[in-house]
């Protein structure tokens, strides 16, 4: 059973070591823990549904609840503490492309808003019901999960969009292939939420992100539906398939959707390594991506992340003979930056490759730990996202700021960023842990993805309001650098001030024409993805 005010299965619990909640408190101080608001009574509080009644619309208070939100902090504040204000009229499920039509139609002719609904795994506020005079539909793909063709021979699979992860790969490994787009959200996102918010899965580095994946499919648009067919290459004219990644709901709602596929590799290994310092791990890291070795990931911590993966990791006294083999390599415990590096493939390029990223590795000092750590993060890369709960229960707030910059720009950027959040807390008289890694490299840049955690204040409002100065900091220091605003995440409601500096005033009047062409009674997700557009127009044209 998934958590109603929380992430993943009620069952899954990631339990935080002694020591790791130690170095926590000696960090921030002892977290503010704080009773959770009975579901019960946040029930209660739903107002009345404004919609007409409709066969396949349930009006049901729990099922309004659960689609009025995604993961991000604000998301879990308003759950947590009880104060989320704002939850979508009805929700429907439905089975076939006839019952999306149908709903469709009925959301139109009755100038509603149209949220379509994933896995609602969004971070970033994809998911808020804006504060519309009009009723709010949330439209959920969760039932509409089907393969719908194999072509194998193609190397092309036809899902219906709501699929999700461990579906998708159930089906396809069954038949010798994988999609391999593995987001951290991969047990709950879904295909159609990976495509419209430009997803990026763990292994991109070897089975592309999502944008690379995205063969075809067909959205369902206030116009009508938009076909991208399948072709292997085309010339004819700009990409239409690239209006649709990234368009986070605004377009319509995308029903099926053609992937490429690959087949099951034979090997998929990680391997663990630690470097002496940040300066060497970065040139490794940068020197094998500028090369044509083919790797799946390298994820490589800084000092600060090196040091709380140690002390999170369950084993600890795995993590202190670890410790005292890099003591005695001559690794320091304060600026050994510890990586991840996966390779993907028949045996024989795997081995070719590996051979020629150790060989790179040992000349910036890298010291291989085996395959035994690589093994620990694919058993828990997508468990790990659990510790969000623990660490709530035990009064401490976390959320992630990521973006993606050029090389020359990453390791000032990346010290901006954290030097940002940590300004941002001291008003509050608080502290803050901050600790990053590069979790996707590209021959000219990297991204960047930072964590940060600090103490749930006295009440749920000053908590949302230390979270806004920190996303804000750290957001603005991200365009300032010179990075987007979002390598992975999107822009949802979270990220769209910052749109204009990263898309240009033209760039964005394009994306709004191109929407208002599309959904002139704006109909679909309003106030997300665009600045400026606050999702509140009352007025809304039929167009069926
Ligand atoms: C713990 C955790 C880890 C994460 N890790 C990653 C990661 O590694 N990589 C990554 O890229 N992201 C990650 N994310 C973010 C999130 O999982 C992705 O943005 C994901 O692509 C969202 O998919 P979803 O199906 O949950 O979409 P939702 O959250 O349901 O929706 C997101 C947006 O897509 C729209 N949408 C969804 N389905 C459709 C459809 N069929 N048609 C039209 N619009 C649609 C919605 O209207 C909304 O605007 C993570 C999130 C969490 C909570």
């Amino acid at each position: 059973m998934q958590r109603w005010n929380g992430w993943g299965d009620v069952n899954i619990h990631f339990h935080l070591p002694t020591r790791g909640l130690r170095i926590l408190q000696d960090l921030i101080g002892e977290g503010r823990a704080r009773p959770d608001y009975p579901l019960e009574q946040l029930i209660e509080r739903i107002p009345k549904s404004r919609l007409a009644p409709h066969p396949l619309i349930s009006f049901d208070p729990k099922l309004r609840l659960d689609h009025a939100h995604g993961q991000s902090l604000p998301d879990w504040i308003g759950l947590r503490a009880g104060t989320m204000q704002r939850f979508p009229d009805g929700v429907a499920l439905p089975n076939t492309v006839e019952e999306i039509q149908d709903l469709f139609g009925f959301a139109l002719s009755n100038n509603m808003v149209v949220i379509p609904f994933g896995g609602g795994t969004s971070v970033v506020g994809h998911l808020e019901v804006p504060e519309a005079c009009r009723p709010v539909l949330s439209l959920s793909l969760e039932r509409f999960n089907r393969l719908v063709d194999l072509d194998s021979a193609s190397r092309l699979a036809t899902f219906e969009a709501g699929i999700r992860g461990p579906q998708l790969e159930h089906q396809l490994n069954a038949r010798g292939f994988t999609l391999g787009h593995y987001p951290q959200s991969f047990d709950y996102s879904s295909l159609g939420g990976w495509v419209v918010t430009r997803s990026s899965g763990q292994q991109s580095k070897y089975y592309g992100r999502i944008e690379q994946s995205f063969a075809g499919g067909t959205v369902l648009t206030p116009r009508g539906p938009m076909h991208f067919q399948a072709f292997p290459a085309s010339a004819a004219g700009p990409d239409l398939r690239q209006l649709l990644l990234g368009s986070e709901g605004r377009m319509g709602v995308l029903t099926n959707v053609v992937v490429k596929i690959v087949e099951l590799p034979e090997i998929d290994d990680v391997y663990g390594v630690f470097f002496p310092s940040w300066e060497r791990a970065i040139h490794a890291v940068q020197t094998i991506a500028g090369t044509d070795i083919s790797f799946s990931m390298m994820r490589l911590s800084n000092p600060a992340e090196t040091m709380t993966n140690l002390a999170l990791a369950g084993n600890e006294r795995q993590t202190t003979l670890l410790a005292r083999y890099l003591h005695f390599r001559g690794l320091s415990e304060t600026k050994a930056c510890m990586c991840l590096v996966g390779f993907t493939g028949s045996r024989r390029l795997t081995a070719t490759a590996r051979r020629a990223a150790f060989s790179i590795i040992r000349r910036y000092k890298g010291i291989r730990v085996g395959k035994p750590m690589g093994n620990a993060w694919k058993k828990n890369r997508f468990r790990s996202a659990y510790l969000r709960n623990t660490l709530w229960d035990l009064g401490y707030a976390v959320d992630t700021v990521e973006t993606a910059i050029t090389w020359d720009k990453v390791t000032p950027a990346m010290k901006a960023i954290e030097k940002s959040l940590h300004e941002a807390i001291t008003p509050d008289h608080e502290r803050i842990h901050v600790f990053s890694h590069l979790s996707h490299v590209y021959p000219s840049g990297s991204s960047i993805y930072t964590t940060f955690l600090f103490r749930l204040s006295e009440t749920p409002a000053k908590t949302l309001e230390a979270w806004k100065r920190l996303k804000q900091a750290a957001s603005q220091t991200i365009a300032a650098a010179g990075g987007t605003i979002s390598h992975q995440h999107g822009v949802g409601k979270d990220h769209k001030k910052y749109m204009a500096t990263e898309k240009g005033a033209i760039g964005i009047q394009t994306l709004q024409k191109m929407f208002n062409h599309l959904d002139p009674g704006h109909h679909m997700n309003p106030g997300k993805l665009l600045p400026g557009d606050r999702g509140r127009r009352t007025e809304g044209r039929r167009q069926m």
